[in-house]
């Protein structure tokens, strides 16, 4: 089916300086996602379009999740005429009524090929006009319309009404490579939804303490992973085993330490693996006094153990906030399937609140933990 989609980017306009790099870098993530279809991604005009032989759903799905999109539409394109333009309005005007969207309607034209017979003011006159004739039930509103359609005179006319609004952000590559702490929860697979969304290209960490932890809990890791991965072309998940480092900090430490120990060797862990993949931060999913162990106290002791920026895009938002991003973006089906995470297994009843930051860097040293975690690491398990 020839289809032809406008693109409208997103922020990136705003950005004066490196816009080129950030058009280009858009331009091939789209391009990317479409391969194996018979469509390209055109940059003509000031105009980003896809065009060709392809299932509007499949496009429309991979546009709706690409970041760096503000939005895009449906268009069709007809022969630089009167006679073509009238009946491809109608047929355009129709597709918008069938929607659901209103029957207030104005016109807006752009004519760049400024060797059209008709001025701009001309052509949304003659389309209005035609509109108004075949499709009765319509009106003109030209100040709150439900509806635009829009006409642009290029090479041939351009039409589109149906603005479909994209994720907004920042192209995938565009800030570098995140490391994302990845847990089954509800928490994390947002940060790092709202992480790709700024442009971060993502790869995931999940600790994993079998057989304290289940292969049921580690699958739903990878499901998630997969689901995130959708806004950032794909993502590579890192499985490290964390059994023995579990079981060290529940020998050596006192009770009411563990939970901030064991935080304090994912970071630790977390802080190795990012270096070596490449990335410039680590992202988790905490979120300010949501649970003991993240108070501003713990967060503070539990990041001294990277020197890489910790991103915590949740650090500020409402636990039902995130619950509607993760129903949104389809992670919180899978994060409430109830396979506890290896945390739950160590909790103690009484966690340290607000950590005194000596004390508990030599509880840490006290551990004699670091060769372990750099074996955990070593035996890592890579799912791509
Ligand atoms: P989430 O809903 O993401 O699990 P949470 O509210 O349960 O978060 P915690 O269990 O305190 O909070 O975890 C805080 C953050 O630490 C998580 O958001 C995640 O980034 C990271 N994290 C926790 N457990 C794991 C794990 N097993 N593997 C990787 N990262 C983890
Ligand atoms: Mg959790």
């Amino acid at each position: 089916m020839e289809v032809l989609y406008l693109i409208k980017p997103g922020e990136l306009t705003l950005k004066s300086g490196n816009r080129r790099e950030f058009e280009d870098r858009l331009r091939a993530n789209i391009k990317r996602q479409l391969e194996g279809t018979k469509c390209q991604v055109l940059h003509k005009g000031g105009r980003f379009y896809v065009a060709g032989d392809a299932d509007p759903a499949l496009i429309e799905d991979v546009l709706g999740r690409t970041p760096g999109l503000a939005g895009f539409a449906r268009a069709t394109a007809v022969e630089r005429s009167v006679e073509a333009l009238l009946p491809a309005a109608v047929e355009a005007a129709r597709a918008v009524i069938a929607a659901g969207r209103g029957l207030k309607f104005k016109v807006e034209t752009r004519r760049e090929y400024k060797e059209f017979p008709l001025d701009s003011y001309a052509v949304s006159y003659a389309v209005g006009d035609e509109l108004l004739r075949a499709l009765p039930e319509l009106t003109v509103d030209v100040h709150h319309p439900d509806w635009v359609l829009n006409v642009e005179v290029r090479d041939r006319i351009y039409l589109y009404a149906l603005n479909i609004p994209g994720q907004r952000g920042l192209p995938t590559h565009s800030s570098g490579k995140g490391l994302l702490l990845l847990s089954g929860g509800i928490d994390s697979p947002v940060a790092g939804y709202m992480m790709a969304k700024r442009g971060l290209k993502l790869e995931a960490l999940y600790f994993h303490a079998y057989p304290y932890t289940s292969d049921e809990a580690k699958q739903k890791v990878v499901d998630l992973a997969r689901i995130v991965g959708r806004y950032c072309l794909g993502m590579k998940l890192h499985v490290v085993p964390f059994t023995e480092v579990q079981v060290r900090i529940k020998a050596k430490a006192r009770e009411d330490e563990r939970t901030l120990l064991m935080r304090a060797c994912m970071m630790r862990i977390a802080d190795r693996l990012a270096e070596k993949i490449g990335a410039n931060c680590i992202i988790t999913g905490e979120s300010l006094g949501q649970v003991a162990s993240q108070t501003a106290e713990n967060i503070r002791f539990t990041g001294s153990f990277t020197d890489m920026a910790v991103l915590r895009p949740l650090i500020g938002i409402d636990k039902e906030d995130t619950v509607a991003t993760a129903e949104r973006i389809g992670t919180y089906p899978v994060s409430i399937l109830p396979y506890e995470d290896c945390c739950v297994l160590f909790s103690p009843k009484h966690p340290v609140l607000k950590a005194k930051f000596e004390a508990e860097k030599e509880s840490f040293l006290a551990l004699d933990i670091e060769n372990l975690l750099k074996e955990a690491l070593e035996r890592a398990e890579t799912i791509v």
